[in-house]
């Protein structure tokens, strides 16, 4: 039999977002706040994170991924909280009864409210359908970190990259320094993917080179990885015939992509956003089922930790002020925008609204339309796929009456890194 209890709040997912969440959550009130985490330590992603790059937006300091989580570690010690790692939630009712399991046996968990906080998971070759055998060799950008930065293992040698995307990028440099030559960075799109810094920092100091408009179309090798075929592609992204060459190379990584962790959030019954693969949400970071809240990189793909910490703040405050529903705007991504969250807008007074445009573009308008009427526009020198615009949700003149709302973004294209 499993053992029951029930809590105030139950956060699934101990990484930077299930963290803060957990920790507003506690000093908002709740009496009784369980933090669940599979792994046996707490921090998510960031334990592997061990370049800088954390805490600048909202610390002002540039920290490794590791002392990020050691600040939320330590101030969740001195609070309540519960944080009971090595424990995967296996399932979730639209009761908001979690039923998890760990080395002490199984648990049901009943909770006034759940924030979900799983993070996300990275895309795999299969996903992408490279023809070829199925050879050793093949990792995901962030696996690999896993294993040079935690386990202590040179994934290869000789190296390309799929994707420009940070992690991709990040990865670049840390195999360089471990010894390991990095051919090259294939990207399909004709712009950068990850953040410019990373570009300058992991890509140009070390002249590795940054193929755009070009993909891998073949993986050659049968026991190992032993070459890759790489082409031009149009602006499509299919592959231009005539184009091919081989590059020789023992790893092939990919850095093509996160996507959120939620198939809890699927049994539960909780309103997907085919945009961000996420729960839609308003501004406290509420989903459409009553008393379910999905903070950080569950939600949709956020670029900085930094954003995961403020927005998993605000959902640990409204699970425990538990606010009863009420009519929203319903905010739609238009042209140039490939996804907003949140998406619902209870009151906009504040809170904050996260764009990623669809583009790179310079001399950009972000518009906001209400039917055939814009209510408000703002300017942006320069916008990048890789980094959300940021906006203040109070700086918005919402219309008075609910309705549907259109984001908009428009501006020059611009191409390759600038
Ligand atoms: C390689 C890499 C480099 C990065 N570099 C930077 C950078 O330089 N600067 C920056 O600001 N950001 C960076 N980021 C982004 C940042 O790390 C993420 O934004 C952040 O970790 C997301 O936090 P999260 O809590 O949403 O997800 P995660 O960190 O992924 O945490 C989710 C947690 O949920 C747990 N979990 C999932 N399912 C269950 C379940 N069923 N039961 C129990 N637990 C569960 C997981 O084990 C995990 O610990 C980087 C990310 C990566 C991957």
């Amino acid at each position: 039999m499993p053992r029951s209890i029930r809590g105030d709040v139950v956060v699934i997912g101990g990484g930077p977002a299930g963290m803060a969440a957990a920790l507003s959550s506690w000093e908002a009130g709740a009496k009784s706040v369980f933090l669940l985490e599979r792994n046996e330590y707490l921090g998510g992603i960031l334990p592997q994170c061990i370049h800088p790059g954390f805490g600048l937006q909202i610390w002002g300091e540039e920290l490794t991924g590791p002392e990020y989580a050691e600040i939320f570690i330590e101030n969740l010690n001195r609070t309540g909280v519960e944080a009971m790692t090595d424990t995967a939630a296996l399932e979730l009712t639209p009761e908001r009864i979690v039923k998890a399991v760990n080395p002490q046996g199984a648990w049901e968990i009943k909770a006034n409210s759940i924030i979900l906080s799983m993070g996300c998971r990275e895309r795999t070759r299969g996903m992408l359908q490279i023809p070829g055998y199925r050879p050793a060799g093949i990792f995901t950008a962030g696996l690999a970190q896993y294993l040079v930065n935690i386990a202590g293992y040179l994934p290869g040698k000789d190296i390309v990259i799929l994707g420009s995307g940070d992690i991709g990028l990040i990865m670049a440099r840390r195999l360089t320094l471990e010894g390991a030559r990095v051919k090259m960075v294939v990207e399909i799109k004709n712009s950068l993917s990850g953040l410019v810094r990373n570009y300058v920092q992991c890509i140009q100091d070390f002249n590795i080179p940054l193929l755009f408009s070009h993909t891998v179309t073949e993986v050659r090798g049968k026991e190992r990885v032993e070459a890759v075929v790489i082409s031009e592609v149009d602006e499509e992204g299919n592959p231009l015939s005539g184009g091919e060459r081989e590059v020789e190379c023992d790893t092939l990584l990919l850095s093509v992509g996160l996507i959120p962790e939620n198939e809890l959030s699927r049994q539960a019954k909780i309103p997907l956003s085919p945009q961000t693969g996420g729960p839609w949400v308003d501004e406290d970071f509420s989903t459409d089922l009553e008393g379910f809240f999905a903070c950080g990189n569950v939600a949709s793909v956020f670029d900085l930790v930094d954003y995961v910490t403020l927005v998993a703040e605000r959902a640990g405050r409204a699970a425990v002020l538990a606010r009863p529903p009420q009519e929203k705007h319903i905010l739609r991504a238009g042209e140039g925008v490939h996804t907003v969250i949140p998406q619902r807008i209870r009151e906009g007074k504040d809170g904050f609204l996260f764009i990623r445009p669809q583009k790179s573009m310079k001399g950009v308008t972000v518009s906001f339309w209400e039917r055939e009427k814009i209510f408000y526009q703002k300017k942006i020198s320069i916008c990048r796929p890789s980094e959300m615009i940021k906006l203040d949700l109070a700086q918005i003149p919402w219309p008075q009456e609910k309705g549907e709302i259109k984001v908009e973004i428009k501006g020059t294209e611009i191409q390759g890194i600038s």
